[in-house]
C-alpha cells in the first residue's frame, strides 16, 4: 500500500514524455453493481459531459442503461491534456479536483491505453479496505480508533458459557438450568421452556445428559419456528402469544446487555467465560492498524516476540534511507528502553504479557528497569537477596 499527495501524482504524471495525450479523472464507481442513473445525472449537472465507462469513452447524456446486476467502473472525465512544458498548475488542479470527487482517488489514462491509478489514502488498489491517517493512537487498543471493534480492545469477549449454566446430573424439571434454578414453575420464563419442550418432544424430567445435542440446541439458542405460548401471570391473567422461544444463552446474553442494574449484570457473569476475541483473536487492535507492518510484522505479533529476540528484531530490521531518517530516533529509544528491560534479566518477556501475570520479582525488576532508564543519579539501590541474573 502506499499514498500519495496530490503534488506527486503531479510529478509522476509530469515525468511521462512530452507529447503524451492524457486524460485525469476521477473514479467514482469502481467494480459496483446498480443502474447508477441518479449518480451520473448529478455529475451532468455539475457541468461533467464526459465519462469513462467500463473501458470506453462516453459522452454523459449518451449514458447507455446499465445492467443492475452487474459491477461497472465509472470513471468521470476531468481534463483532457497533452504532456508540455507549462502545465503543472493546470494538471495539478485536475488531479485535485479528481482526488475531491472521488474521495482521494485518481486516475490518468495515457496514450488511450495506459492507466495510471493514485490514491491519496493507504488503500488497497483492489478493494475499499482503506486506513486511516497513520498516527500513535492507530496502534493503541485503549483509542476508538485503534482498538479491535468488536471485544472494544480488550482482547476477550465474556459470553455465557455452556458449561456453566447446565447441571447435566439433573433435568430440565429439577434445576438442571442453573439460572432457573430457584424458578418457581409458574415463573414466565419456565412457562415458556415447558411449552417449547411439549411442542418439540424434549423431555424435561430426565437428566440433561440424556438429551441430544439438538434439543440442547433448542433450549440454549431458541427454536427457529414460532410456537404458540400460554402464559398464565402471578394473579391469574392469561397471556397468549405466538412467537420463537428465545432460547437461554440468548436470552441471557439480551439482558446483560440491556440491563442497567449492576446486580443483575453480576448475577449473569457467574454464568461468562471470557473467550478469545473471534475477531481479532486476541490481538486487540483493529484490522487496519493490524494490517500495518514492519519488517513483516504487525504490532500484535512484534509484541508477541520475547524481548531479547525483539531487539535483535529491531536492531536487523531492514529500511530504506527515508526510513531510516524517518524511524532512527524511534528505534534508538525502543530499543535503549529494551535493553534496560535485558539489562535486569527480564529479555525472555513479552511486551504483550499482562502486568497482572507477573511474578513480584519480575514486577519489581520492571520497577527498577523504569528508573534506571530514566537515567536518575544520585541514588542508592539497596538489593535484598538479589536473584541471578541481576
Ligand atoms: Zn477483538
Amino acid at each position: 500500500m502506499a499514498k500519495q499527495s496530490v503534488e506527486e501524482m503531479t510529478n509522476r504524471i509530469l515525468d511521462l514524455p512530452e507529447g503524451d495525450r492524457i486524460v485525469v479523472m476521477a473514479p467514482v464507481i469502481e467494480r459496483q453493481k446498480g443502474t447508477q442513473k441518479r449518480l451520473t445525472d448529478n455529475y451532468m449537472k455539475e457541468g461533467f459531459t464526459r465519462a469513462y465507462l467500463d473501458g470506453e469513452m462516453i459522452l454523459l447524456e449518451e449514458m447507455p442503461e446499465l445492467d443492475k446486476n452487474k459491477n461497472h467502473d465509472l470513471f468521470i472525465v476531468i481534463d483532457r491534456l497533452i504532456i508540455k512544458e507549462g502545465l503543472r498548475s493546470r494538471l495539478y488542479d485536475s488531479l485535485e479536483l479528481a482526488t475531491k470527487i472521488a474521495l482521494g482517488k485518481a486516475r490518468v489514462l495515457v496514450n488511450d491505453k495506459e492507466m495510471i491509478s493514485f490514491s491519496q489514502n493507504y488503500s488497497c488498489g483492489s478493494t475499499d479496505f482503506t486506513i486511516p491517517e497513520l498516527e500513535p493512537r492507530l496502534f493503541s487498543f485503549n483509542t476508538p480508533i485503534g482498538a479491535c471493534p468488536y471485544c472494544n480492545g480488550l482482547g476477550v469477549k465474556m459470553e455465557i458459557s455452556e458449561m456453566l449454566i447446565v447441571d447435566p446430573t439433573r433435568s430440565l424439571n429439577d434445576g438442571g438450568l442453573l439460572p432457573y434454578k430457584n424458578n418457581d414453575t409458574d415463573n414466565l420464563s419456565s412457562q415458556e421452556l415447558e411449552h417449547m419442550c411439549k411442542q418439540y418432544n424434549i423431555d424435561m424430567n430426565v437428566p440433561i445428559v440424556e438429551l441430544t445435542k439438538d434439543d440442547m440446541k433448542k433450549v440454549f439458542y431458541g427454536t427457529s419456528d414460532p410456537i404458540h405460548i400460554r402464559l398464565k401471570s402471578s394473579s391469574g391473567r392469561i397471556h397468549e402469544k405466538v412467537a420463537k422461544y428465545e432460547g437461554l444463552i440468548v436470552n441471557l446474553t439480551r439482558r446483560y446487555r440491556e440491563t442497567t442494574s449492576e446486580w443483575i449484570r453480576s448475577w449473569i457473569e457467574n454464568f461468562m467465560t471470557d473467550s478469545e476475541c473471534p475477531v481479532c483473536h486476541g490481538a486487540r487492535l483493529n484490522e487496519a492498524a493490524l494490517s500495518v507492518k514492519i519488517g513483516g510484522f504487525n504490532m500484535d505479533q512484534l509484541t508477541r516476540l520475547s524481548i531479547d529476540d525483539t531487539i535483535t528484531f529491531l536492531q536487523n530490521v531492514k529500511l530504506n534511507r527515508e526510513q531510516q531518517q524517518i524511524a532512527k530516533l524511534a528505534l534508538q529509544e525502543i530499543i535503549s528502553r529494551l535493553t534496560f528491560l535485558q539489562d535486569v534479566g527480564l529479555g525472555y518477556l513479552t511486551l504483550a504479557r499482562t502486568a497482572g501475570t507477573l511474578s513480584g520479582g519480575e514486577a519489581q525488576r520492571i520497577r527498577l528497569a523504569t528508573q534506571i532508564g530514566s537515567k536518575l543519579t544520585g541514588v542508592l539501590y539497596v538489593l535484598d537477596e538479589p536473584s541471578i541474573g541481576l
